[in-house]
């Protein structure tokens, strides 16, 4: 669940990025659209300027119906200057504005320059600069040259942009708390960046490691801090196709990801909110299981064995009896039984109490469990102070031995027993050994054992009687 939510959160965090991407892209072309159209607007009216001009009729008509031919009043938006003709000089011959022009020369800026020296610049767009005639505006100019009849420079036809315009545009876009959007020259001069300062207008910023990007395609997207505020940003940038222009988008990242980390946080906690309950759960299940398995297993040995002695009880016997008495019977294996039965009990609890009857019990029950080594051997309480040792594949004589052996042990407990005809608490055994067939069965050996008891009880206690089969 947990690797399923993080590829989630991955792809909607791809998703985001591309989405910026699209809407970046989407500006970009807006934008790029509006400056577009206006430029062509505004280099039709130069054309116009041009071509009337290189009219001599046009030239030798009235000054204000000549202006009013040449000039295209349908710009005078309000972002333009009016529009200017230079004399190869550089000094302004005629304004848009105004019959009678400014003395003024601008043989100095660049729109001028470039077209005296290159009779084939075309429409050219300048380097930002401070206007002279519009109280230091910051604008851009389009010019086109004028040539005399030879081709020789004969003056240019300008029009200046206020950057008002670009900044108003761009103002109108929306990119986020952090984003930003420029427009450039292809030489790596700024002409306009939103968010707007004043000194990043005209900086050139060739050198930047974003700006290399620009010039590799025509458009495209790539990842990057910025030179100018040091946000890492996710930059759109495509280059005009008809004007030396270049226009950057860029979203800043923490925009981009601002919602898709809001959610993230969100899934995040409720996820590990959720595998932390489902850990400490699944921990109290386990604790509750295991506890649950040992009190089982020990109700299971508690249901086998005899609370007083802790041997198996009747129950239990009668499974093992069943279990090995088949055992033996495949195995044509000799079968021996023990029958244990403590001498003159009776009088042991009338003399001494029941509880030191019942402790003298557990001491014979501990001490025949002691004496009975083999893996196969087992020992159970048959009931009052009666106990049956099974001896799988043991011979008579082997059971016999451990049968004295046992009594034996048990004398040696020197239980005092005052009741006794030996002072002491001792045990008879009737020992019986059995080669198990089709037509016997279990309850033949008990017989069989408990005859040799009920022998050695006869024959005078203490002492170990079998019963051969
Ligand atoms: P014998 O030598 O012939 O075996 O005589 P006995 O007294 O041992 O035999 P009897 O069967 O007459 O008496 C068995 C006695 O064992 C009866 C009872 O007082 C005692 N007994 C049986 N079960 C328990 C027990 O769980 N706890 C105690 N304290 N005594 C028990
Ligand atoms: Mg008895
Ligand atoms: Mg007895």
């Amino acid at each position: 669940m947990a690797s399923l939510c993080a590829t989630v959160l991955y792809e909607s965090r791809h998703d985001a990025l591309e989405r910026a991407r699209e809407n970046s892209r989407n500006v970009a072309l807006v934008a790029e659209r509006d400056i577009e159209r206006n430029f062509e607007l505004y280099a039709l009216s130069l054309q116009a300027v041009v071509d009337g001009i290189g009219r001599p009729d046009v030239m030798a008509l009235p000054a204000p119906l000549r202006s009013q031919l040449l000039f295209d009043h349908a710009i005078t938006a309000e972002y333009l200057g009016s529009i200017l003709v230079l004399d190869e000089a550089g000094n302004v011959v005629m304004n848009s504005a105004t019959a009678t022009p400014l003395k003024a020369n601008f043989a100095d800026r660049d729109y001028f320059t470039v077209q005296r020296e290159n009779p084939y610049a075309g429409l050219y767009v300048s380097a930002p600069y401070r206007s002279r005639l519009r109280n230091g505006a910051p604008s851009i100019a389009l010019s086109r040259r004028l040539s005399h009849p030879d081709g020789s420079f004969a003056g240019i036809v300008m029009i200046a942009i206020n950057l008002e315009y670009f900044h108003q545009l761009f103002a109108g876009l929306s990119l986020g708390p952090h984003g930003a959007i420029s427009l450039m020259a292809q030489d790596g001069t700024m002409i306009m960046r939103q968010p707007y300062d004043p000194a990043v207008v005209g900086r050139n910023i060739r050198n930047a490691s974003t700006f290399r990007h620009f010039l590799s395609a025509k458009e495209g997207s790539f990842s990057d801090t910025s030179s100018i505020d040091g946000v890492r940003r996710l930059y759109f940038f495509r280059n005009f196709p008809r004007q030396p222009l270049i226009i950057m988008v860029a979203e800043a990242e923490p925009d981009i990801y601002a919602a898709w980390r809001r959610r993230a946080l969100t899934i995040g906690t409720l996820m590990g909110t959720f595998a932390v309950g489902f850990v400490a759960l699944s921990f109290m299940l386990a604790t509750q299981l295991r506890h649950r398995m040992r009190a089982e297993s020990e109700l299971q040995l508690l249901a086998r064995t005899d609370s007083l002695t802790g041997l198996n009880n009747r129950r239990t016997l009668g499974e093992i009896l069943e279990q090995e008495w088949r055992r033996a019977r495949r195995a044509r294996s000799v079968f021996s039984l023990l029958f244990v039965d403590i001498d003159r009990f009776k009088a042991y609890n009338d003399q001494y109490g029941h509880q030191a009857g019942d402790d003298a019990l557990a001491a014979v029950a501990r001490c025949i469990g002691e004496n009975i080594r083999r893996p196969a051997d087992t020992a159970a309480r048959y009931g009052g102070e009666e106990f049956i040792v099974v001896l799988p594949d043991t011979l008579l004589e082997g059971a016999c031995a451990i049968a004295e052996k046992i009594r034996h042990a048990i004398s040696e407990l020197a239980i005092e027993h005052a009741g006794s005809e030996y002072g002491r608490v001792t045990a008879s055994i009737g020992s019986a050994s059995w080669s198990p067939d089709h037509d016997s069965d279990v309850t033949q050996v008990i017989k069989a054992a408990d005859q040799a008891l009920y022998d050695a009880k006869a024959r005078g206690r203490n002492r170990v009687a079998m019963c051969g089969a």
